[in-house]
């Protein structure tokens, strides 16, 4: 449970966040829908801003990663090849009393005494349920308020004068199987695919039902060898997407942390396997410290690769305001780990409701482009034509152990898809005597991250309360966004000093002008400048640029200089109009 001050804070949060038209709940003036938000015009440039990086970092200036934007609905095949038809869900029951959904694994635990109930009968009519039915009470508090919770159910099923039959007592501990807010039996969990499901076309039958996609990587598998191919890049390197993904949430919590809709960000980074770099290279680079690798080399193996990744990551997270002592990196266990996955790092971010994932960056083995390679028919597999000229100068104890290496890898990844056995030992051995000629199912590496998750935690981690008194001896808090420069949804607010001095007014507009289409500038003419500063503050602009009198000349001095105010500390200097452009760029980097 999140500390009462942290839910004190998300409030104020939320509340700015409405206020100051960062975000809004969907269909507000319909009472809203659960699980859905808008971005106002403030978070409409934030969110912008976000992606704008990530997109930029990832893929721009990087010579091994290139773009792609998919649709939204595909091919539903693509569905059953990911897994995500079969087992994409989570455990869902209800409350037997009043039917509210839980996430049967988010239940708060709890203990105390179970009474327990066989059925009732209604002493009038002799009418009889035999459904059973329990409550959860803390311990010492008197049976009284389980009987009258356990009254309502029956009377639920159509009996008024109840009298329940059966009672019995147990004691409980770290219980999930209770209402924590009445103490009722939940359902047994049954699991609840969260892929929202549509029809295509006209008839809205079985044989049209298509997938809004639940991430964006599938899309990326899916159109691998087109990319590979008009990209003309070779291994490793990646593809890069940002993108709407849909999920029906069992319970939408936390703001906008778990949304049904929702953005990512996500990589493929595809890698050669390791037998492959062995056979290049003579060895494969593993890990030796911890930390950032360095420059990529041609013998990283996957493991290098995916240290790279999480670095490569945090660094990102740094470079736009969330130091590294805000994230926190969960290693999962071998146990915790998807059947296919060598190695996932969880990126958690310290929310105020909690410490929770911002981002999950998989080694994924040849997984998924196996799974597509199987259910479409079509190869997945890349020519290295170089491994195809190191192959025959190996010696031939190692040709034959990376080939025994590689076919047990395949075989193990065939065996888990169900293939009959034969099947398999003939596909795995053909797979490895096709590493020699230079074929194989390209490894992967996948970064994937939340935009939505981004934002709420670069909103968190920007506010901030300043208290202070004015010149009245009034006390006054400041609200800021304290963002870093480069996601700031505005960067200059430009002031006329006073709105009734047609000179002031008119130089100020012109600077907005020389500014606007360099940066996000916001012209303000409204209320003292104070206001006007503390309007910025709250909407997280770093800079404020006011046109004073000595702007027009009042100091000649001064002529054509404004006055710069930086948001986080209120510091002032003086600046020449010619110069303004400039000072701004270098500081909103
Ligand atoms: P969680 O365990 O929190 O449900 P996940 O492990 O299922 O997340 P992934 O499938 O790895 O998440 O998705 C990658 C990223 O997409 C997550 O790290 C998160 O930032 C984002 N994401 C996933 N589900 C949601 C959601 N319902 N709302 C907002 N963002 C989400």
């Amino acid at each position: 449970m999140a500390d009462p001050k942290e839910n004190v804070l998300m409030e104020k949060l939320v509340s700015l966040c409405k206020r100051r038209g960062f975000i809004f709940q969907s269909s507000e003036i319909y009472g809203g829908i659960n699980g859905f938000w808008d971005y106002g015009p403030l978070g409409a440039e934030l969110k912008r801003n976000v992606k704008e990086l990530w997109w930029n970092r990832m893929t721009r200036m990087r010579d091994d990663v290139v773009g792609l934007e998919a649709t939204i609905i595909m091919h539903p095949q693509i569905w059953r090849a990911s897994g995500h038809v079969d087992t994409f869900s989570d455990p869902m029951c209800d409350c037997l009393l009043t039917r509210k959904r839980f996430r049967a694994d988010q239940v708060d635990v709890q203990s105390g005494i179970a009474y327990h109930f066989t059925g009732a009968r209604d002493s009038v009519s002799g009418k009889v349920s035999q459904d059973p039915f329990a409550v959860l009470l803390p311990a010492g508090k008197p049976p009284e308020s389980a009987r009258k919770t356990a009254v309502a159910f029956y009377q639920l099923r159509g009996l008024q004068n109840v009298e329940l039959s059966g009672e019995t007592t147990e004691k409980v501990e770290n219980s999930q199987r209770f209402n924590p807010e009445n103490g009722a039996l939940l359902t047994e969990p049954r699991p609840f695919n969260l892929m929202f499901k549509t029809y295509v076309g006209p008839v809205a039958d079985e044989e049209n039902v298509a997938f809004l996609r639940p991430e964006t990587a599938q899309a990326i598998f899916a159109q691998f060898k087109n990319v590979h191919e008009t990209s003309r890049q070779k291994l490793p390197f990646g593809i890069a997407q940002v993108g709407k993904a849909f999920r029906n949430e069992v319970t939408p919590r936390n703001y906008t942390f778990r949304s049904r809709e929702f953005e990512q960000m996500e990589l493929e980074f595809f890698i050669k396997p390791d037998e492959a770099v062995e056979a290049l290279c003579g060895q494969v680079a593993t890990p030796s410290t911890p930390g950032h690798p360095g420059t990529p080399q041609p013998d990283w193996g996957w493991q290098m690769w995916h240290q790279y990744w999480v670095e490569e990551r945090i660094r990102f997270y740094e470079s736009i305001g969330l130091p590294r002592t805000t994230l926190e990196e969960y290693w999962q266990k071998p146990d915790e780990l998807a059947h296919y996955a060598r190695a996932t790092v969880d990126l958690l971010f310290k929310f105020p409701f909690g410490t929770q994932e911002l981002e999950g960056i998989a080694a994924r083995s040849d997984f998924d482009l196996s799974q597509h390679q199987r259910f479409s028919g079509k190869s997945m597999t890349v020519f290295d034509e170089e491994l195809k000229a190191a192959w025959p100068k190996l010696d031939p104890t190692r040709q034959s152990d990376l080939s025994e290496r590689y076919r047990l890898a395949r075989l193990k990844y065939l065996s888990k898809t169900g293939e009959p056995a034969e099947k398999a030992e003939k596909q795995a051995a053909e797979d490895a005597a096709n590493l020699g000629k230079g074929y194989y199912v390209p490894h992967v590496i996948e970064p994937s991250a939340g935009v939505d998750r981004l934002i709420l935690a670069l909103l968190a981690h920007a506010f901030h309360e300043e208290e202070s008194t004015d010149e009245k001896g009034r006390k006054e808090t400041r609200t800021l966004l304290s963002f870093h420069p480069s996601v700031a949804p505005v960067k200059v607010g430009v002031f006329p000093l006073l709105k009734n001095k047609p000179e002031l007014v008119a130089k100020a507009r012109e600077v907005r002008e020389s500014l606007r289409s360099h940066f996000n500038v916001f012209y303000d003419e409204a209320g003292s400048i104070g206001r006007r500063y503390a309007r910025q503050d709250e909407a997280g602009t770093p800079f404020g640029v006011t046109i004073d009198f000595d702007t027009l000349g009042e100091r000649p001095e001064w002529k054509d200089t404004v006055t710069i105010r930086q948001r986080d500390s209120g510091a002032q200097e003086r600046v020449a109009i010619a110069e303004l452009r400039t000072w701004l760029e270098t500081r909103l980097r």
